[in-house]
């Protein structure tokens, strides 16, 4: 999902983070090397990616909790995935303020590693797949994970890339046709499937027979959910995707179906709607929430040297103006 389009980037670029992101990359900045690996204590791993680990970490400075996600250099090239990293970066310093993207406050570099120091969201993450939806300690949504988001598709661009989990893909990204914003509102379509039915639409255990589905079965809705969800499931899931919700007025379609009748928009973005579920959350370092599975793992020690500017990833560093 591209969570500029999801959640209106207009919103969220702020002058402060506008100013924050030109600070990002003054020279001065590069040579200070002002946060590295050392200025962390390493607690936990949280969570695993493809790159690396996520690990809860303290920082030396303030005291505070952070969630570093550390990926590994030599695998980022193995995969040439180098762009996906950049532009998960370029959009978390893009989308800084806003309420329920996962804040970033800094990145840095070691010599092998990239990472990216985020909020710790300590309320675990919603459901069994869409790990990507973490919650807060209050139970507000924190989205996590941009890195195979495309920058940039604005009005109606289209792009041709394949990326994403396949459960998620709409028919003509699977197909490898030319594709724009509306393939964000499938995902959520297939999103709040999984959330209201259990399972993403279109589901098999067998891939092939599942993507073969996503693209050529007709939806079916089974009893259980209300004819509102239905609706807007159905409108959300359309395969042809000049006819599916959102492919003439994007955001605006959304707000105004009947599914979202009772929620005050600008009471929502400003957190003022309390939230259905609250974690239980002892603290800023709870870790309850977390799979055992994760926090197991032993910690991985940093003993490679600081790179303030790498040579394969040289604006990957970052310092947030307000997270001293
Ligand atoms: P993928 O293999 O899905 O591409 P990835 O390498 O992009 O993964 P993430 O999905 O960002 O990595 O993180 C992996 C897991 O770590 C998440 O599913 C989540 O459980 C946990 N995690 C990530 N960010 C945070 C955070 N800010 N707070 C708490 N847990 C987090």
């Amino acid at each position: 999902m591209d969570p500029e389009c999801f959640l209106r980037p207009e919103v969220s670029l702020s002058d402060e983070s506008a100013a924050a992101a030109r600070f990002t990359n003054t020279a001065q900045d590069r040579q200070n090397c002002r946060v590295s690996a050392a200025d962390f204590d390493y607690l936990k791993v949280i969570g695993t990616g493809s790159f690396g680990e996520v690990l809860l970490a303290k920082y030396k400075e303030n005291n505070r909790y952070y969630a570093i996600k550390v990926l590994k250099k030599r695998i980022i090239l193995k995969k040439e995935a180098e762009g996906n990293v950049m532009c998960e970066r370029n959009v978390l310093v893009k989308t800084l303020n806003h309420p329920f993207l996962v804040r970033l406050h800094f990145s840095f570099q070691t010599k092998e590693r990239l990472c990216l120091v985020l909020d710790y969201a300590s309320g675990g993450e919603v459901d069994l797949k869409p790990e990507n939806i973490l919650l807060n300690s209050e139970g507000h949504v924190v989205l996590t994970d941009f890195g195979l988001c495309k920058e940039g598709i604005v009005g109606r661009a289209t792009t041709k890339t394949f990326c994403g989990t396949p459960e998620y893909l709409a028919p003509e990204v699977l197909q490898q046709q030319e594709y724009d914003r509306t393939v964000d509102w499938w995902g959520l379509g297939a999103v709040l499937h999984e959330m209201l039915y259990g399972l993403p639409p279109f589901y098999s255990a067998d891939r092939i027979k599942m993507l073969g589905n996503i693209i050529y079965q007709p939806l079916v809705l089974e009893a259980g959910v209300s004819k509102t969800g239905k609706d807007f499931l159905k409108r959300l899931l359309n395969k042809d995707r000049s006819k599916r919700l959102g492919a003439k007025h994007d955001m605006d379609e959304i707000k105004r179906h009947a599914f979202f009748s009772s929620i005050h928009w600008d009471d929502l973005v400003a957190k003022k709607i309390p939230p259905p579920f609250v974690p239980t959350v002892t603290g800023p370092d709870d870790l309850t929430n977390i799979n055992p599975a994760f926090t197991r793992l032993p910690v991985p020690e940093f003993t490679d040297v600081c790179e303030e500017a790498g040579l394969t990833f040289p604006d990957f560093s970052y310092i947030s103006a307000t997270s001293y």
